[in-house]
């Protein structure tokens, strides 16, 4: 097997108060005899297994995770550290499901339920702040009505008045039940997207792939195996996802896992991940608020933990809107590399009670990534460097 970081990647550089705490300059240390062979590993780029990785949620010692995570992405990515200028775009919230994770969705014709006309949406993407978007990540619910061809139409109108943006739509739950709606296969409905200007798919909707847990949060929803399924079926038609996984409800580590090493063997077998992006669950107006939120401790080691075991994907994202800026910057030295971007409007975790703004700047995600001792770099989706002047915006390729 051969992992990312073995693939022709740079040294890492040290600077800032952090990377002296975590950095290969500095000599690993732990009070964990359990992470002592995961070191050894680590530093022979082996890669990880099962037991390693719940050795790693079930220690306290997240200083130690984090050297070894910091060391791996130093040697990937240096001190590189990828953003973009996006504009999130959520068409409808209207949802046949009701997860009990969610505080998004709302059946029809209920307060607060909405669905934008066409016109509407590509109003909609066109508004916000007045930096060049390179991309519109787009989302919604499974709505019961609307037909197959206004996706199609949405995507089709995005790329004629949008053409240099780059649309990444749809998780593999949306593509599933449009498929379902439109009574073609998973392949077929994927190819129409495609052939619509769909140019990649976000990494929603996996959760946790557990059987037990996917009853208890979004049992009605596709199962873990769909999920795989149709990500499989989009890398093979040539589109590039994300991959998610939502953490911090019922889950315990063995399904953490499980749900790690799912998508590791199957990037394996297509290359077509691009970035694991770990979700800490937001519990507020779910039917599951009494759970509590995540802690920072949390937060930073799934980060770790992430870049750890998933060797074979290129990249690892501390969604800021998620985990706060805060913690978002903190874990540019424990093993992400990427930030997210702009978003300008946030509906999902706003509506379960995220107190991030509902967006960010392009200058004030620079000054996060700059604070940290890292390099920023702008990005399009496919993690080309985006060269932006005040009248024009290159994308390298
Ligand atoms: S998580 Fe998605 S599928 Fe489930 S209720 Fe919310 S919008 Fe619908």
């Amino acid at each position: 097997m051969v992992s990312t970081w073995d693939r022709g990647l740079a040294p890492g550089y040290a600077c800032g108060i952090i990377d002296k705490m975590i950095s290969a300059a500095h000599p690993f240390q732990t009070d964990d005899p359990r992470l002592r062979p995961i070191h050894d590993k680590v530093m022979a780029h082996d890669r990880l297994d099962a037991d390693d990785a719940l050795a790693l949620y079930r220690t306290g010692d997240v200083l130690a995770i984090g050297w070894m995570a910091n060391l791996v992405r130093e040697q990937m990515h240096g001190d590189r550290t990828y953003f973009n200028v996006n504009r999130h775009l959520n068409p409808t919230n209207v949802c046949v499901a009701a997860c009990r994770l969610c505080a998004f969705g709302r059946k029809k014709d209920t307060p607060g339920a909405y669905t934008m006309a066409l016109e509407e949406a590509f109003e909609t993407a066109a508004s916000g702040y007045s930096e060049a978007v390179t991309e519109f990540h787009i989302v919604g619910g499974l709505h019961p009505d609307l037909p197959f061809q206004y996706f199609l139409d949405l995507i089709s109108g995005l790329k004629q008045r949008f053409p240099q943006v780059h649309l990444k739509a749809f998780t593999m739950v949306e593509v599933a039940y449009l498929s379902k709606r439109a009574k073609l296969s998973i392949r077929e409905t994927l190819e129409q997207l495609k052939a619509a200007g769909v140019d990649s798919l976000p990494g929603g909707g996996a959760e946790i792939f557990a059987d037990r847990v996917r009853h208890i949060i979004c049992d009605h929803k596709i199962d873990g195996d769909q999920w795989l399924d149709t990500a499989k079926l989009a890398h093979q038609i040539g589109l590039k996802s994300n991959a998610t996984m939502l953490y911090g409800h019922v889950e315990n580590d063995e399904d953490r896992v499980d749900h790690l090493l799912k998508l590791r063997a199957l990037q394996e077998e297509t290359g077509g991940f691009q970035t694991f992006i770990p979700l800490a669950f937001h519990p507020y107006n779910t039917p599951l608020q009494h759970l509590p939120k995540t802690t920072g401790m949390l937060d930073i080691k799934q980060i770790a933990i992430s870049r750890l075991v998933l060797d074979n994907f290129p990249h690892i994202k501390a969604y800021w809107q998620m985990m706060t800026a805060k913690i978002a910057q903190i874990a540019l030295r424990f093993g992400a590399d990427d930030i997210d971007g702009t978003v300008v409007e946030e509906k999902i975790y706003h509506d379960a009670g995220a107190t991030t703004p509902q967006g960010m700047r392009r200058e004030e995600l620079v000054r996060l990534i700059r604070e940290a001792g890292r390099e920023p770099i702008e990005r399009d989706t496919l993690y080309r460097p985006v060269t932006r002047t005040e009248t024009s915006v290159t994308v390298a390729v």
